[in-house]
């Protein structure tokens, strides 16, 4: 046991601390900055769970050790983690490094406070109004309303439950219990959290209605019409249609001005998932995918994914701009929100989300944004597109690599034929053996350390790789060796 601590002795040691902080720093950038970034370096040093848990030394103990060992602590932290920042990672809809970002981030950290008041985050009240305004006017609303949130699935989630206080305000106090049965509406194709939120809200999975897609992935809106009119006949009450623009796998765009005219004849609310194709909004080029998008009801867009910005960075955006998020979510803690206070208080905007205390999010994008304007993020995104559109070509050239469709968007999702199958589709043993082929070559990849891709079964279709470049940090040669790297690693499967 440790002797009795009294106020007579020191609670931190301020210089011993803020020397420790600042060779942390120093290992940060070389390490998770400089060398993640180095094409020259590893993606990955895959290691089995047993052999890492030796190798970290993971457990805690009753007594601290010396500036020097944790360093080295921090050295191994960054040295066996995955450098999703690295020019080879390919493998999540999120990856690369801005500089300016990067610095919001830290910057946040270290400033550790909550969004919820303007008491304590004066600065971040004002800025987050702005970053949400700026977004909501690519979206094509000039008044409206709005939060960052932990994530697009919360967004999703949140969107669910404000269009079933929009529809029944009587919910929020007596549940359920006081309405009929729901049903919401989403794509075959849709993101997993629209379940997940209608299992969270009580709504229940059995009532998220599947519309189906066509075969690029898009909700077909005869079906939506369809599903709409049966679920009426058997008595449910539909009260939500999300649209997703940006498909997580295949990276689809729902036609949204065709889903629209059914909600508003139905007087359903729409909400638009775009976590990951919002960004397109941004340049003039390709903002046309997501067409129709003003006329929803809310939207929700993650900077963090196409824009660079790092997680996590997910707006809710909402049309409305009555005062319906504050209504839904808000419970009025006096504790926090007091009505008395010595300013205007309609700046303590932290009532507006489910969460108490919630992380700030715009900064980061703020001063990307403030550093190369929205000109640079329309070049990223454009740029982006190049990438992709490249890759399709070369994937069209090459012997042995196939297209699973063509892309419109950034999700370039394909296969791989090692020489052994080619020319053989007729045979029963083709697609089992195809199918084995992806997760191979993963492996192959990951031991290497090289770098590293997704893949996945879709539907009918046995696993595929799903490349997705975001970093503006990619060059050509990048994307050569991303090709090159998967015939080597698939040649003799
Ligand atoms: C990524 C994604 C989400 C979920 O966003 P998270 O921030 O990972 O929770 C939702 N919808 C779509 C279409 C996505 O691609």
């Amino acid at each position: 046991m440790a002797e009795a601590v009294g106020l007579e002795q020191p609670g931190l040691d301020r210089a011993g601390g803020e020397e420790f902080l600042q060779e942390a720093m120093r290992v940060l950038l070389d390490e998770a900055v400089r060398k993640a970034t180095d094409v020259a370096e590893k993606v990955c040093e895959w290691k089995e769970p047993q052999e890492l848990r030796e190798l970290l030394d993971l457990e805690l103990r009753d007594t601290g050790e010396p500036p020097g060992r944790l360093l080295e602590r921090c050295q191994d932290v960054i040295h066996y983690s995955v450098k999703t920042s690295h020019p080879r990672f390919f493998n999540q809809l999120f990856s690369g490094l801005d500089h300016h970002a990067l610095a919001g981030r830290l910057i946040t950290e270290t400033l550790n406070t909550s969004q919820y008041t303007y008491e304590i985050a004066p600065v971040f009240v004002l800025m987050e109004e702005v970053v949400l305004a700026k977004l909501r006017a690519l979206v094509g609303w000039s008044t409206g309303d709005g939060i960052f949130a932990p994530g697009g699935s919360m967004s999703n989630m949140y969107a669910m439950n404000v269009a079933r206080f929009h529809r029944f305000p009587q919910s929020r106090q007596d549940g359920n219990w006081a309405l009929p049965r729901l049903t919401a509406f989403t794509s075959r194709e849709s993101h997993y959290s629209i379940q997940k939120g209608a299992a969270f809200l009580g709504i229940g999975t059995a009532n998220v209605c599947l519309v189906a897609s066509d075969t690029r992935g898009k909700m077909i809106p005869e079906e939506l019409e369809k599903e709409i009119q049966r679920v009426k006949a058997e008595g449910s009450q539909p009260f939500f249609v999300c649209a997703t623009c940006g498909t997580t796998v295949l990276g689809a765009f729902d036609p949204l001005g065709s889903i629209a005219d059914i909600c508003q004849r139905h007087g359903l609310w729409l909400h638009v998932d775009a976590a990951w194709g919002g960004s397109a909004l941004l340049s003039a080029k390709h903002r046309h995918l997501l067409a129709g998008i003003e006329r929803a009801d809310s939207v929700a867009w993650n900077p963090h994914k196409m824009l660079t910005v790092g997680l996590q960075c997910s707006a809710f955006l909402l049309r409305d701009a009555s005062g319906l998020l504050q209504r839904c979510h808000g419970a009025g803690a006096t504790y926090l929100f007091q009505a008395d206070k010595f300013y205007d208080v309609a700046y303590d905007t932290g009532d507006k989300t489910p969460q108490c205390g919630r992380r700030v999010d715009c900064l980061k994008l703020w001063l990307l944004w403030k550093a190369i304007g929205t000109q640079g993020l329309a070049q990223r995104v454009q740029r982006a597109f190049a990438c992709t559109q490249y890759l399709a070509e070369e994937v069209k050239r090459r012997e042995g690599f196939q297209l699973v469709l063509e892309p419109e968007f950034i999700n370039l999702c394909f296969w791989f034929v090692p020489p052994s199958l080619r020319g053989r589709e007729g045979s029963p043993d083709y697609w089992p053996r195809l199918e084995k082929v992806a997760p191979a070559i993963k492996e192959r990849m990951m031991r290497r350390g090289s770098m590293m891709v997704g893949y996945q079964p879709h539907g009918t279709k046995v696993n595929f790789f799903r490349q997705i470049v975001t970093s503006p940090a990619v060059t050509k040669a990048d994307l050569d060796f991303f090709l090159d790297e998967i015939e080597r690693l698939g040649q003799d499967l």
